[in-house]
């Protein structure tokens, strides 16, 4: 998981754990005040990993398919599962 640098005007430069996916902070978790998004480090994480975000751009596709292979299956699912049940027993 990449860090990212933040900067607030009471606390000063803090880093925090985020998803690539995130919403970036806008929140100073300390404090509450508005905070600003340090650029820089976030570039060179990028850069430094590339596999992290391929491998994290992968995931999220992968997970929409299999979101949409289980609402696309869930009604025909029951049916097999009852049958099963009923042959089973
Ligand atoms: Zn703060």
């Amino acid at each position: 998981m990449p860090t990212y640098d933040y900067h607030c005007d009471t606390c000063g430069d803090f880093e925090v754990f985020q998803n690539i996916k995130d919403e970036p902070l806008r929140e100073c978790p300390k404090c509450g005040n508005p905070v600003r998004k340090l650029v820089s480090k976030n570039v060179n994480v990028i850069y430094k990993a590339p596999g992290f975000y391929v491998s994290d751009h992968r995931s999220k596709e992968y997970k929409e398919k299999a979101k949409e292979d289980k609402e696309g299956s869930s009604t025909t699912s029951s049916k097999p599962s009852c049958s099963c049940t009923a042959a089973a027993s």
